[in-house]
């Protein structure tokens, strides 16, 4: 048996065979000599596969965001299925001997360059579809799996770290449990864990090693052991440790459909976080109030290329719907820093986490932002969609924000397109400044929501995906807890409601904290939802409420 120790950032014993993220490494095998007998059967299979995986891609799309994102797939099929195609990969294997790797890559590059050279802007772009099938090809050749996991059952998924574009494409219903060498409680593979509610261990560095692929494991999320080979007696602690977290469970699940009301009749919405419109199956489960954040940055990390209006009008409408009128706030792009997708064409920064990210790049490039906004506009018709815009520093910005929620507004009337006649605009409050300046912006939009995963950051000149800052990155600090307060202060002075959905939101040893500053909502992974509304209806928030305020202010 050997045990390995990690930091726990979602809770939860789970078990099964150790699958490791397999990424591509870029390189294509090359051999010059390879038997065409078998390279032509590989091809053919791998194209099969290929044919396979497009085909239940195109399903996906077309059930999740539209047939315009689907016909993508359908393309990419069509190119496979191309006698000239197939003929010039079967001619290199023949007449060259070239391993079916290599052979699909160059036929992809003469092609890629043939398209590139035409006139029509259409046939150019199919320049970037032709590679980008051929490498899914090559990749099954080669053994890497898009989507990550090649395994008929569920596994306990082991990556060094994985990249928000990663975790977006990963098939979720593989996924027991995840161990990675690096990372932080805040990076996107742990709060997709936490979407998930399924267990994830960080920071195990190199302790797991390439030799434990296929062997069984237990991993337990609340300490952070991973057990490879467990003895009897580990293996009866931790089966032991999982049938009393389902019991727990099931005791949770009977407060579904019960206010979120402390003894005292103090109420506050639950909503929850999601990431994508997948996610909304677990939201319904765990009886989330509403969507306090959907971070939309998943139609931007998915794809090699920008989303269109369809497609996102598709996404949104079909997270409004599903949530049945429930309020649903759709945060607008938030890329760069950590969540970067290479067709932006961002500059390497030196300091990301400063540069040009999120809002910045709206107000940069206005066409990415009121496509967005044509987009969420429309889809308000179907369900109560609310917009909220991240990374705010000045009082300009959402001024600047608003005159272009305004012009596109009037745009869509012009054209007769419907839409809900009040859109509420709120703000995250991810910046020290956005918290000094609270009492002016509180004016300027319907509510707040406190970013405390960046404000923490931010507050604390801490990079929140450092793997050895930890001890620094304190949540519970009191100059973020003294800024929620300020802010919470200046947004009820002004009328407006405030919110968290960063991580510390489903922090239960600070529930008693946020009634305190009189937080209005808190948004939380789905699986935080219960455990929270327990939390919140076992506390009288009139018991400590000076003593907390006061210590705040004196500590
Ligand atoms: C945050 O910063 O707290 C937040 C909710 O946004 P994200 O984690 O997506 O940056
Ligand atoms: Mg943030």
């Amino acid at each position: 048996m050997i045990t390995i120790t990690g930091k726990g950032v979602s809770n939860g014993v789970a078990f099964g065979p150790l699958y490791f993220y397999h990424r591509a490494s870029g390189e294509v095998a090359r051999c010059t000599d390879a038997d065409p007998a078998v390279e032509l059967e590989r091809f053919e299979t791998a194209r099969k596969t290929a044919m396979e995986q497009l085909g239940a891609l195109y399903q996906k799309a077309m059930d999740e965001v539209g047939e315009e994102a689907a016909i993508l797939f359908e393309t990419h099929q069509m190119m496979l299925d191309d006698a000239d195609y197939v003929e010039s990969v079967q001619g290199l294997i023949e007449g060259d001997h070239l391993n079916a790797e290599a052979a699909v890559s160059d036929t992809a590059e003469q092609f890629a360059e043939m398209f590139a050279n035409m006139d029509d802007t259409y046939m150019q772009a199919r320049a970037a579809d032709v590679k980008d099938v051929s490498s899914r090809v090559v990749g099954i050749l080669s053994g890497v799996v898009q989507g990550g996991i090649d395994s008929d059952v569920p596994v306990i998924l082991a990556a060094d770290d994985l990249a928000p574009s990663e975790t977006v494409q990963l098939d979720k219903s593989k996924i027991l449990g995840f161990v990675t060498a690096g990372g932080s409680g805040n990076s996107h593979t742990a709060i997709l864990a936490r979407t998930m509610g399924i267990p994830a261990i960080i920071g195990v560095g190199d302790q797991l090693k390439a030799e434990f692929a296929g062997k069984e494991i237990f991993v337990d999320g609340q300490t952070g052991e991973v057990v490879i080979d467990a003895n009897d007696a580990t293996r009866d602690r931790l089966t032991h440790k999982q049938s009393k977290e389902r019991a727990l469970k099931e005791l949770l699940d009977q407060l579904k459909g019960k206010p979120n009301e402390t003894v005292d009749g103090k109420s506050v919405m639950v909503y929850c976080n999601i990431g994508n419109p997948d996610d909304i199956d677990a939201v319904l489960a765990n009886d989330g109030g509403g969507i306090g954040l959907f971070r939309s940055e998943f139609l931007y990390l998915q794809g090699n290329d920008y989303p269109t209006e369809e497609e996102q009008f598709i996404a949104y409408k079909t997270v409004a719907e599903r949530m049945g009128g429930k309020r649903v706030i759709i945060r607008t792009l938030d890329i760069g820093a950590d969540k970067q997708a290479d067709y932006f064409g961002l500059d390497h920064e030196e300091n990301p986490a400063m540069g040009l990210r999120a809002i910045r790049i709206c107000l940069t490039r206005p066409e990415i932002f009121k496509s967005q906004l044509r987009a969420l506009y429309r889809a308000s018709a179907y369900g109560k969609i609310a917009i909220m815009f991240p990374m705010i520093t000045s009082v300009w910005e959402v001024q600047e924000i608003k005159r272009i929620c305004k012009n596109v507004r009037e745009e869509l009337a012009a054209e007769g397109v419907a839409m809900a006649d009040y859109v509420e605009l709120g703000i995250m409050i991810e910046t020290p400044s956005a918290v000094m300046m609270s009492d002016r912006l509180a004016k300027e939009v319907d509510f707040f929501s406190v970013g405390t995963n960046d404000l923490t950051q931010y507050t604390l000149a801490v990079d929140r995906q450092g793997n050895n800052l930890d001890k620094f990155y304190d949540s519970h600090h009191p100059a973020v807890l003294r800024m929620l307060k300020m802010a919470a202060d200046n947004a009820h002075a002004a009328g407006i409601w405030i919110g968290i959905c960063g991580e510390l939101g489903a922090d239960t040893s600070l529930t008693e904290t946020f009634l305190a500053l009189g937080i209005d909502e808190l948004s939380v992974s789905p699986s935080a939802v219960l455990p929270l509304r327990n939390a919140i209806r076992s506390l009288d928030s009139r018991t400590n409420r000076d003593k907390i305020l006061d210590e705040l202010l004196s500590c």
